[in-house]
C-alpha cells in the first residue's frame, strides 16, 4: 500500500521541531517523510545578534541537520524551496520538485522594511548566518580602515540599529561588549564611536515590562548607546540616514553602518504561491492549517494566530515555532493513523528574555521579573532547552552555552 508522504519545507525552530516528533511518533512503515531546507545545516536564528555583532562566531551557531534526522525515517533535500502549486499538491524547488499529502510550511520570516527607500540596498539585516557574517566583517572593515585613510571619516565608526525591539536591543547589547574589543584591536579612540538606535514608537520594547524597559535603556546608555525614540528612519543612503520626528524635524546621521532591524514578514514563497496572507503570514485555523487547503499547515514565522485576551496577533517567535511544531506532528500523526479529533494550539507562554550583552538581560519568566546575571543566566537556559527538545542532551552538549556567570 503507497504510504502518505509528509512534506516540511524549512529546518528551522518550527520545522527540525515538527521532523523530530514525526520521527519519534510514526512507525517507518507509516509515512514517507521529507525534509527541504536551504542549507544542509540549521542555525539558531536566536543567537544571530550575537554572530552579527562578532562576539560569536558565525559556526558557533549552527550545526548539520543530519545530527537530529533519523535517517531511516527523513529524507533529507537541500534546496530552496520556489513555489507551492497548492492544486497539484506539488513544491517547486530549484532543483526539482516534491510532491506530497501533506504539507508543512516553517519557512520563516523575512525582513520588513514597510517600503522605507534605500534600506533594501543599504541597511544590512540579521537574517542567517551569512547576513551575520557579513555584517561583522563589515563593522570590521570600518574600524580596520579608519587609520588607513589620509582624511579621517569618523563616520566610519557610527553605527545606526533601526529599530528599538527585541531584536534592536539584543544586538547593541552585544556590540556594546564588541565595541571597546575593536577600539583596541584597531587602535581607535572608543570615544570616536557612535552607537544610535532610532525607534519610530514612543517607546523601547514595546510590549515590555515599563520597569525592566527602564533597566535595559539605562545599561545600554551607560555603555554609550544614543536612543532616538519616536524618530522615524525616512531614507537609508550610501552616506547613513536621514530621520525625522515630524514633516519639518528632518535630520542626516552619517554612518558606516545601518542595520534594520525593525520588522518581520512572512516568507515570500507564501505570497509567490497565491496563499491568501497578510504580510506574508498566514492566519491559520485552530489546528494551524491553512484555511481552504485541510492539509497545509503553516507554522513560524509565517503564521500568524490571534492572541484572544487582547486581540492581537502572537508576535512571532521561536517558542511560538516550536510549541506549534509540537501540535503539527501530533495532528499528522492522527490524520495518517485515520484518527478522530485533530487538537487546537494553545500557545503555552513561558516568558521572555531579552539578552544585554554577554553577562546582563531582562525578563519575566513564568510571570516574574528577572534582571542583571540572574536574567542572563535565564537566558542560557532557554537557549540551551531550544537544542535540548530538538536534539537531546548529546547536541546540547556539543553546542549549549554553558559559560553562566
Ligand atoms: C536576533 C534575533 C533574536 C531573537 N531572539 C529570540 C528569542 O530570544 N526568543 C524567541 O522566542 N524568539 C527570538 N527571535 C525570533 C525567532 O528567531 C523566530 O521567531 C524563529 O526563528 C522562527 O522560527 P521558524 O521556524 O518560523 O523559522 P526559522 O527558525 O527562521 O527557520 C526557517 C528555515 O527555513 C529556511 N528557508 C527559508 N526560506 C527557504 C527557502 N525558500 N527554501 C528552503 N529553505 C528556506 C531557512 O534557511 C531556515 O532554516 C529572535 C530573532 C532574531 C533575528
Amino acid at each position: 500500500m503507497r504510504k502518505p508522504k509528509i512534506v516540511v519545507l524549512g529546518a528551522g525552530y518550527g520545522g527540525l521541531m515538527t521532523v523530530t516528533r514525526l520521527q519519534k511518533s510514526l512507525g517507518v512503515n507509516e509515512a514517507d517523510i521529507v525534509l527541504v531546507n536551504k542549507n544542509d545545516y540549521h542555525y539558531e536564528t536566536t543567537w544571530l545578534h550575537e554572530a552579527s555583532a562578532g562576539t560569536l562566531s558565525p559556526d558557533r551557531v549552527r550545526y548539520p541537520v543530519s545530527d537530529v534526522i533519523d535517517k531511516n525515517k527523513v529524507d533529507f533535500v537541500q534546496d530552496s524551496v520556489v513555489e507551492i502549486k497548492t492544486d497539484e499538491n506539488t513544491v517547486i524547488l530549484e532543483n526539482g520538485q516534491a510532491d506530497y499529502d501533506y504539507l508543512v510550511v516553517a519557512l520563516g520570516g523575512e525582513s520588513e522594511t514597510f517600503g522605507i527607500k534605500g534600506l533594501k540596498e543599504h541597511a544590512f539585516t540579521i537574517s542567517n548566518v551569512n547576513t551575520s557574517r557579513q555584517l561583522r566583517e563589515h563593522i570590521e572593515y570600518q574600524f580596520a580602515t579608519y587609520h588607513n585613510e589620509e582624511e579621517k571619516k569618523d563616520e566610519r565608526l557610527t553605527i545606526v540599529v533601526g529599530g528599538a525591539g527585541f531584536t534592536g536591543i539584543e544586538f547593541l547589547g552585544e556590540l556594546t561588549n564588541r565595541v571597546p574589543e575593536l577600539c583596541k584591536e584597531f587602535d581607535v579612540d572608543y570615544h570616536k564611536v557612535r552607537i544610535i538606535c532610532v525607534e519610530a514608537a514612543p517607546m523601547v520594547l514595546p510590549g515590555f515590562d515599563p520597569e525592566l524597559v527602564t533597566y535595559a535603556v539605562s545599561v545600554l546608555e551607560k555603555k554609550g548607546v544614543e536612543f532616538k525614540i519616536g524618530t522615524a528612519i525616512k531614507e537609508a543612503t550610501p552616506e547613513g540616514i536621514i530621520v525625522g520626528k515630524g514633516e519639518d524635524e528632518v535630520e542626516e546621521i552619517k554612518a558606516g553602518t545601518v542595520v534594520w532591524a525593525a520588522g518581520v514578514r512572512g516568507n515570500s514563497v507564501i505570497e509567490k504561491s497565491g496563499i491568501e496572507a497578510m504580510r506574508g503570514r498566514v492566519k491559520v485555523d485552530p489546528n494551524l492549517r491553512v484555511p481552504g487547503h485541510e492539509n497545509i499547515f503553516v507554522i513560524g514565522d509565517s503564521s500568524l494566530v490571534i492572541n484572544e485576551e487582547i486581540n492581537r496577533p502572537y508576535p512571532p517567535t521561536a517558542q511560538i515555532a516550536m510549541q506549534q511544531g509540537v501540535t503539527v506532528a501530533k495532528n499528522l500523526s492522527a490524520l495518517i493513523r485515520h484518527q478522530e479529533g485533530l487538537e487546537s494550539f494553545v500557545f503555552d507562554n513561558k516568558g521572555t528574555v531579552c539578552s544585554l550583552g554577554e553577562d546582563d538581560a531582562i525578563g519575566v519568566v513564568f510571570g516574574k521579573k528577572v534582571k542583571g546575571a540572574k536574567a542572563s543566566f535565564m537566558k542560557k537556559m532557554v537557549d540551551n532547552r531550544a537544542l535540548f527538545m530538538v536534539g537531546g542532551v548529546g547536541l546540547t552538549l556539543k553546542k549549549g552555552k554553558f559559560k553562566f556567570f
